[in-house]
C-alpha cells in the first residue's frame, strides 16, 4: 500500500502529518517513509535516525566533442528545452534545462555528442525506531526534482517488501513534482488550512487528484484559525474529510525544537489517531 501526502501550497504541514503519521503507524506495523521533497526536505528534522546507506544520483547529459562537430545544428533543432544552442562556432549544453531524452545524441550525424553522467543528487537511507526512513535530496542549484522523484521511489520499491506501508512525504504545488510523487499511489492525503488561501490551493490540488483518477481525502491543518469553508467544501464535493489537528501554540514551540507532535503534544496524538482510524475505515490501512 502507497500513501502519498501532498498539499496545494508549502508550509500547511504536510511534512509533520507525514513523519508522525509514520510514527504512529510504525508501532504496529512496518512503515517505510519517504521524502519525496527532494528540493527542500524536512521530515529528517523530526526522523533523526542513524544512516544506513547513502548513493549518489545521477542523471544523463550530452557532452560536446568539438573535434567530431560540423556544426549542422541538427542538436539545437531537435532539443525541445532548449537544453542545446549552437553559438557561432561552438555548441553550448545546458545541463539544468536537459531533460536526459538522448534525441541530441543519437540524432547527431557525427556522434559528437556522447551522453555523460552527471551527479544531480543523493538517496539515504536511515532507521528510527521501527521507521526505515528515504530521503531524496537534490544538489544545490539542481532544478529538476523529477529525475531524482523517480529515482528515490524506485529505490524504495526494490528495497522493501511489496506488501510495507509506504508514506510518501510529496513536494507541495501542483506541477511536475507531485504528479510523479502521486501517480502510483493507492492514496492521497491532501492537507490544507482552514484559510481562505488554504482553500483556494486546496481545489488546484483537487483537480490534479481527479485529473490522474486518484482516491484521496483530506485533512486540515491547524484548525481554529479560519473558518469552516474548507469543511464546506468537502461536504459540498463529496471528498472524505479524514480529519483535523487543532492549532496550538505548543505545536509551534515542538515543531521548532523538532520534536514530533505525536509524542510532545496528546491532543495532537489523538487527533493523528483518529485520522488513522478513518483511514482504515477508507480501507486504505
Ligand atoms: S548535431 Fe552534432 S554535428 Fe551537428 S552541431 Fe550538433 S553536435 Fe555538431
Ligand atoms: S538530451 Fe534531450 S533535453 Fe538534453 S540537450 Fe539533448 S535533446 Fe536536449
Amino acid at each position: 500500500m502507497k500513501i502519498s501526502i501532498a498539499s496545494g501550497k508549502g508550509g500547511t504541514g504536510k511534512t509533520t502529518l507525514a513523519t508522525n503519521l509514520a510514527y504512529l503507524i510504525s508501532q504496529t506495523c512496518p512503515v517505510v517513509l519517504t521524502d519525496l521533497d527532494v528540493e527542500e526536505p524536512n521530515s529528517k528534522f523530526f526522523i533523526k535516525g542513524n544512516k544506513i546507506s547513502e548513493k549518489k544520483v545521477f542523471k544523463m547529459i550530452p557532452e560536446w566533442d568539438k573535434d567530431k562537430c560540423i556544426l549542422c545544428g541538427n542538436c539545437q533543432k531537435v532539443c525541445q528545452f532548449n537544453a542545446v544552442i549552437k553559438l557561432w562556432e561552438e555548441v553550448l549544453i545546458f545541463d539544468k534545462l536537459c531533460h536526459s531524452c538522448y534525441a541530441c545524441s543519437e540524432l547527431c550525424p557525427k556522434n559528437a555528442l556522447p551522453m555523460k553522467s552527471y551527479d544531480v543528487g543523493k538517496i539515504t537511507q536511515f532507521e528510527y525506531h521501527d521507521i526505515h526512513f528515504v530521503e531524496g535530496k537534490l544538489n544545490v542549484g539542481e532544478e529538476q526534482a523529477v529525475p531524482l522523484i523517480a529515482q528515490t521511489i524506485d529505490y524504495v520499491h526494490k528495497k522493501f517488501p511489496h506488501d510495507m506501508l509506504l508514506i510518501f512525504d510529496s513536494p507541495p504545488g501542483t506541477s511536475c513534482p507531485v504528479i510523479e510523487a502521486t501517480k502510483d499511489a493507492d492514496y492521497i492525503i491532501l492537507v490544507t488550512e482552514p484559510t481562505p488561501f488554504g482553500l483556494h490551493d486546496l481545489t488546484l490540488a483537487v483537480e490534479v487528484m481527479r485529473e490522474l483518477k486518484k482516491d484521496f481525502g483530506i485533512v486540515i491543518n491547524r484548525y481554529g484559525i479560519g473558518n469552516d469553508d474548507v469543511i464546506t467544501y468537502c461536504k459540498n464535493e463529496r471528498i472524505p474529510l479524514l480529519g483535523t489537528i487543532p492549532n496550538m501554540k505548543a505545536a509551534a514551540e515542538a515543531y521548532a525544537k523538532g520534536e514530533l507532535l505525536s509524542t510532545a503534544i496528546p491532543e495532537i496524538k489523538t487527533a493523528l489517531n483518529k485520522i488513522i482510524q478513518n483511514l482504515k475505515v477508507c480501507e486504505v490501512l
